[in-house]
């Protein structure tokens, strides 16, 4: 006997979707039939004509807020299995927490994050330049991967050099771990910002101008270079511009172990939004031209991107408002890990992408670089039933009201588009349905990469 059926889908894999029946017992898919054959279930739920897509994994969220009223654990993490989140990768840096330097941080944060958290969720460590032998022991404990943020984060998540980088990926390389990189040049960064505040030059295109493609590519070029001499395994986070993606497919054709992932900002969106719409719109690396947005799907459809994710980063309305502060003291990130996978459903759709797309870059493909495979990543007997029943006819119009986070503000407030999650199952259990959250108290697992 199964303890749920849901009948009659259309189940969306990497490569093909077929209609089956999908059983589950006990927190995992038990049963896929395809050709009418049936068992027992204590419930039958019927979704005809709906997509069940594996629950999205995301591979970049910064959800540590548990000092600060600007979003918190439990807020940050309904809104995740809301849009269809079962899994989330935490940022080791967020602005109001401690970044997540050792172990004991680390586990301070885990705790944290089991009490609060609404999805499943694994943990990022933080990669600075006096922590390097604090690595292995952040591994032990579970840490999936090692972010380091090469423009420098803040007093606590400092950038490292390239010779630390250089060492720092010796010795993940030693133990199999991956590190993963945000990529602008420090040198570049610091001159465009400080000639900004120098010239009082207090303008959206001044911003842009302070963080040029180049420095996104001079740093993507150091890493590609550093994994190649080290062979150790790394990630680039949020690449925002098709040359960048370049860079990084020539590097994985010329063997180097190395995976990117984009965000569905630099997807849908452009330069021209911060400029006449505001701040809700300023991220780093920035947003670029409309034409590099087109030409970045090229690198999603390809398997450049292993990845689509959110870099979900809330933050406080005044400190989002260039007119409330210069613009260099504006903060950066977008909210958006609620809306991220409708808005890249909706935005694929219109371009004749089919959904499979989807669950590879939302699911199998994070699971798969970050080792989870197996537990998440794709309906399949035998994995965590993390399953999301999406309705491709459903029009919908991003509402401020209807965010979970703690500050409902968003660049995709206003976003209109068809196609989105109507319910959320996380291990065979319904959290989320039609919008709304419907478990009541965090239930989300510690997962790590299983060795
Ligand atoms: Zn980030």
């Amino acid at each position: 006997m199964f303890d749920l059926v849901l009948k009659n889908g259309t189940v969306v894999d990497s490569d093909r979707m077929y209609e089956a029946d999908v059983y589950i017992k006990n927190g995992k898919v038990g049963a896929i039939c395809e050709r009418g054959e049936e068992f027992l279930a204590e419930t039958a739920v019927d979704v005809k004509g709906k997509l069940l897509f594996p629950g999205a994994v995301d591979s970049h969220m910064h959800i540590g807020e548990y000092k600060a009223d600007y979003e918190e654990m439990d807020t940050a993490t309904a809104a995740a299995v809301v849009g269809g989140v079962t899994c989330l990768i935490d940022m080791p840096v967020n602005q109001q927490c401690p970044s997540i330097v050792n172990e004991e941080l680390f586990e301070e944060k885990r705790k944290h994050l089991e009490e609060k958290s609404y999805a499943d969720f694994c943990m990022w460590g933080a990669l600075i330049p006096d922590n390097i032998d604090k690595l292995k022991g952040m591994h032990d404990l579970g840490a999936i991967a090692f972010k380091s943020f090469l423009p420098g984060g803040g007093a606590d998540f400092p950038a490292p050099n390239m010779a630390r980088v250089r060492k720092a990926l010796q010795t993940i390389s030693e133990f199999g771990g991956m590190a993963g990189f945000h990529c602008e040049d420090n040198w570049i960064i610091q001159e465009g910002s400080a000639y900004m505040v120098e010239n009082k030059l207090n303008t959206r295109q001044a911003f842009l101008d302070s963080r040029p493609l180049v420095a996104e590519m001079v740093a993507t070029r150091d890493i590609i270079e550093l994994a190649r001499e080290t062979k150790a395994k790394v990630h680039i986070c949020h690449v925002s511009h098709p040359a960048v993606a370049k860079m990084i497919a020539e590097a994985k054709r010329e063997g180097v172990d190395i995976t990117a992932e984009t965000c569905v900002h630099y997807l849908v969106f452009s330069k021209d939004d911060l400029i006449k719409k505001g701040c809700l719109y300023k991220c780093a690396p920035p947003l670029r031209e409309k034409e590099a947005a087109d030409e970045l799907w090229k690198y999603v459809e390809d398997g450049t991107f292993t990845s689509v994710a959110s870099d979900h980063s809330p933050g406080m309305p005044e400190n989002r408002d260039d007119s409330k502060r210069p613009i260099y003291e504006v903060g950066n990130g977008i909210s958006g890990v609620q809306t991220m996978f409708q808005t890249y459903f909706d935005a694929a759709v219109k371009r004749g992408l089919p959904p499979t797309l989807l669950a590879r870059t939302l699911a199998e493909g994070p699971a798969k670089r970050f080792g989870i495979y197996g537990q998440k990543g794709a309906i399949q007997v035998g994995f965590d039933a993390d399953i999301v029943v999406f309705d491709v006819d459903k029009a919908w119009e991003v509402k401020a009201e209807e965010l979970y986070y703690k500050q409902k503000i968003s660049a995709y407030v206003g976003l209109k588009g068809t196609g989105a999650p109507i319910a959320t199952y996380l291990r065979g259990k319904l959290v989320a349905k039609d919008g709304k959250l419907v478990e009541k108290t965090g239930c989300g697992q510690f997962v790590t990469a299983e060795s």
